[in-house]
């Protein structure tokens, strides 16, 4: 494969950015090689700058649900660019996008509109100590939030104990208000209720975590976190920056049946703009400014042509059986996939639910928690990658990252897809005992 043309724009980038890129997860430092400079996309494809093609299961980390450039989202972008870009005022477009989510979500009420998914947490975050009169907020070994500073922390020694930094620039003293138990574990949940009864804001999770492989909960697990807020006048916080619109329309929630206090969303919910939102029934969200204390605001909240992006998308979601056909596609790719490798005794195991994909070299049958996560193993991810590329599948560069099936993603494609996989494999596994 010639890579010239990224190979010169990463040089030159290398002058302008940190590492290169403009977030860290783009920087190929866990895989061979060097970030590819993506030209332009099509339905599942992506092209690179030399003009190398790519089936793309990345989909920008997974906003592209209909794939890329999309006829009605790209058209009704063009509609609102027409009319100017931005205004600091409120456009009809906001209104538009918000009754498509709110008429068809039951579990949130009112929404407010903002840029990233770490914005939306970070609101949330606020909201909920705001709401609750309470600083700590807990959260899970393996869950990721975006940059918030707040939740940049890792478990420290112990369980139920304050957590530590994973960033530099978080003070010891904003890590300090998080605690940090592993997923899946009631009795870590109990502990940290105990030793800290009164000043638990929220319990903050990805109701699936998708971020450090796809660590699917059991729902008693899920159900325990709903008691335990219920008990302790904490809120629900349900993050579902990937999961909204993702694993249904409303999101993990509705896959789950639990009601969360507050649910955020990003992704997918911009059309691939960017948006971020946060949600809650209409009396939590009377505590957000102008009508409550709580202050958070935003210069190009509500931006008109993401918006519009984003109602484009969320309509095309919206389809009769648009979810099971994109479910049941990603069920038979990893199924053939799975069948493939376990006839061939390969050590790897593919899971999914909905249309997220997590390529995992392990024997076990499930992951729950983080520690069940061989670093080790990612070896052979970077191996796989390598020869992935080479043949033209472009995955994210990291073994903890998930993949995304898109609605352009034909049963064809995917067949594709999985013939390039199941070779790729036996040739890093055939000779190799993992
Ligand atoms: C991607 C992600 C975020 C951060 O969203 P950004 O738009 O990258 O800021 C937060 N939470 C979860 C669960 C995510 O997957």
């Amino acid at each position: 494969m010639i890579k010239d043309k990224s190979k010169a724009l990463y040089d030159e980038a290398l002058d302008y950015f940190p590492g290169g890129v403009n977030s860290p997860v783009r920087a190929f430092r866990s895989v061979y090689g060097f970030p590819l400079f993506i030209e332009r996309g099509d339905g599942c494809r992506i092209w690179d700058a030399d003009g190398n093609e790519f089936i793309d299961f990345c989909c920008s980390w997974g906003p592209l649900i209909l794939g890329h450039n999309p006829k009605p989202v790209k058209e009704k972008i063009y509609e609102a660019l027409e009319k100017g870009t931005s205004f600091g005022a409120p456009t009809a477009y906001g209104n538009e996008l918000a009754k498509l989510i709110l008429d068809n979500n039951q579990y949130i009420e009112k929404l407010r509109f903002v840029n990233s998914g770490t914005e939306a947490v970070m609101s949330a975050v606020r909201l909920a100590r705001g709401y609750t009169g309470k600083n700590k907020i807990i959260k899970f070994e393996g869950c990721y939030h975006g940059h918030v500073d707040h939740l940049l922390v890792k478990a420290g020694s112990g369980l139920a104990t304050f957590g530590v930094s994973s960033s530099a620039g978080v003070p010891a003293a904003f890590a300090a208000e998080t605690i940090v138990i592993p997923l899946n574990d009631q009795a870590a949940l109990t502990e940290a209720f105990n030793k800290y009864p009164n000043d638990i804001a929220a319990i903050i999770i990805e109701p699936i975590p998708a971020n450090n492989g796809l660590m699917l909960q059991d729902p008693s697990f899920l159900e325990f976190l709903r008691l335990k807020c219920d008990e302790n006048k904490s809120l629900l916080i349900f993050d579902e920056v990937i999961s909204g619109f993702r694993i249904g329309f409303e999101g993990a929630a509705a896959y789950y049946n639990i009601q969360p206090d507050i649910i955020t969303y990003g992704k997918i919910i911009g059309g691939g703009m960017p948006v971020g939102a946060y949600g809650a029934n209409k009396e939590i969200m009377s505590h957000i400014a102008p009508d409550g204390p709580v202050y958070q605001a935003g210069t190009l909240s509500a931006n008109p042509v993401a918006m519009a992006a984003g109602i484009a998308q969320l309509q095309a979601c919206l389809a009769p059986n648009f979810y099971e056909d994109l479910e049941n596609k990603t069920k038979n790719f990893v199924l053939n996939i799975n069948n493939y490798c376990a006839s061939n005794q390969y050590p790897v195991k593919l899971f999914s639910i909905g249309s997220i994909f997590w390529i995992a070299f392990t024997q076990d049958e499930s992951i729950k928690s983080a520690n069940q996560i061989q670093a080790e193993k990612m070896q052979y991810f970077k191996e796989l990658h390598a020869k992935l590329l080479e043949n033209g599948l472009y995955v994210g560069p990291s073994g903890y990252e998930v993949g995304f099936i898109s609605a352009a993603h034909s049963k064809e494609d995917l067949a594709q897809a999985e013939k390039v996989i199941c070779s790729c494999m036996t040739a890093i596994l055939k000779t190799t005992t993992v």
